[in-house]
């Protein structure tokens, strides 16, 4: 399996963002990432391809005037709206598939400024982000006077710690009420904000120093070679499979096996495997962490470890979170481990 690194939910100048396509895949490119989605505002003008060698491409959030933001993936052209329900179906008919954004922004704000919720049905949504660095940054940080403003923008890491729980509890509900796999990303919702009041002008949350902080790290069986239109398509598919984990680079940017083997198999993030007499759940980490894993939204184990195979006698979808020293390294997206009947076998 090949694996690469990429980052979700970017704004340029095509909405309020502040960095063209040349400013943003450059520091893309420092950062260390091969791959990253723009998703400006009821926009997508931006221009996509292989430019500063990397895979830069475009989709839209719709953004309805105060509540339900959705990333939307694989769209030619915007798609707008204040009903989330039209513009879930809007894009699904368009052939693309979309995330909730921040849907649970604002539940911990301390600051003044107004959240932007996710308040419609979530059910007919493809995926859900679970995690945006950006919004939950600006809910933590006190805007009531400028040296906390000032610590909580040299010191933004300490606060982002993981995802809001209610926000896991939701995507796990999610993924109860289906058979398939609702997947999982995290967005950087980078913007690079550019302040002119003050005597030089000053850049805040850079899009070289978002671009460190939460990515997603895909799985494909073909490595990411050739033609754009073919780079794009393998990464907008695993994204559409939850073929990836979510990795937070500011605590650890090492990227772990997490993997499901029976006899015959090994299967990754966003994969089915069959339940037999042999199937584990394989962990290997670089240093001992705090390891959690949950079968349909309940946790079923709990340990410290930097390696374990855990044996896997039950169906149902598995995914993982590794923390080191509480502070959120890795979700993964469920493994969906099935069980085929003895009839069926015999058939
Ligand atoms: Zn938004
Ligand atoms: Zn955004």
């Amino acid at each position: 399996m090949n694996k690469y690194k990429g980052v979700i939910h970017v704004h340029s100048i095509f909405s309020d963002g502040s960095g063209d396509i040349q400013t943003i895949t450059k520091a893309a490119k420092r950062a260390g990432i091969k791959w990253l989605i723009i998703t400006d505002h009821n926009n997508t003008d931006i221009e996509e391809g292989i430019i500063n060698g990397v895979c830069a491409i475009k989709g839209e959030e719709i953004s309805p005037e105060k509540q339900n933001h959705y990333l939307a993936l694989g769209i030619e052209k915007p798609i707008t709206g204040n009903n989330p329900d039209e513009f879930i179906y809007q894009v699904k008919e368009a052939g693309g598939f979309g995330f909730i954004a921040h849907p649970d922004e604002g539940i911990e704000r301390k600051n003044s400024s107004e959240a932007i919720k996710w308040t419609a049905d979530d059910s007919n949504a493809d995926g859900i982000e679970i995690w945006n660095w950006f919004s939950q940054w600006a809910d933590n940080y006190n805007d009531k006077n400028i040296f906390t403003v000032i610590w909580s923008y040299f010191f933004a890491h300490n606060k982002i710690k993981k995802p809001y729980a209610v926000t896991l509890s939701r995507w796990d509900r999610l993924n109860n009420n289906t058979r398939k796999i609702i997947p999982a990303i995290a967005g950087v919702d980078a913007h690079a904000l550019k302040i002119s009041k003050y005597i030089i002008p000053v850049t805040v949350f850079s899009y070289n120093k978002m671009f460190k902080t939460l990515a997603n790290v895909i799985y494909t069986e073909e490595p990411l070679k050739g033609s754009f239109e073919k780079q794009k398509n393998i990464i907008l598919n695993a994204l559409r499979n939850g073929n990836n984990v979510i990795l937070n680079r500011k605590v650890f940017d090492k990227i772990p096996v997490i993997e499901i083997e029976n006899k015959k198999e090994k299967v990754y993030a966003g994969q089915s495997i069959e339940l037999d007499e042999n199937t584990y759940l394989n962990i290997k980490l670089h240093k001992i962490s705090q390891i959690k894993v949950l079968l349909d939204g309940r946790e079923i184990w709990m340990l410290k470890a930097g390696e374990c195979s855990l044996k896997i006698t039950k169906s149902g979808k598995y995914r993982v979170e590794i923390a080191i020293k509480d502070n959120g390294w890795i979700y993964t997206n469920p493994i969906q481990v099935y069980e085929v009947k003895f009839f069926e076998r015999n058939n």
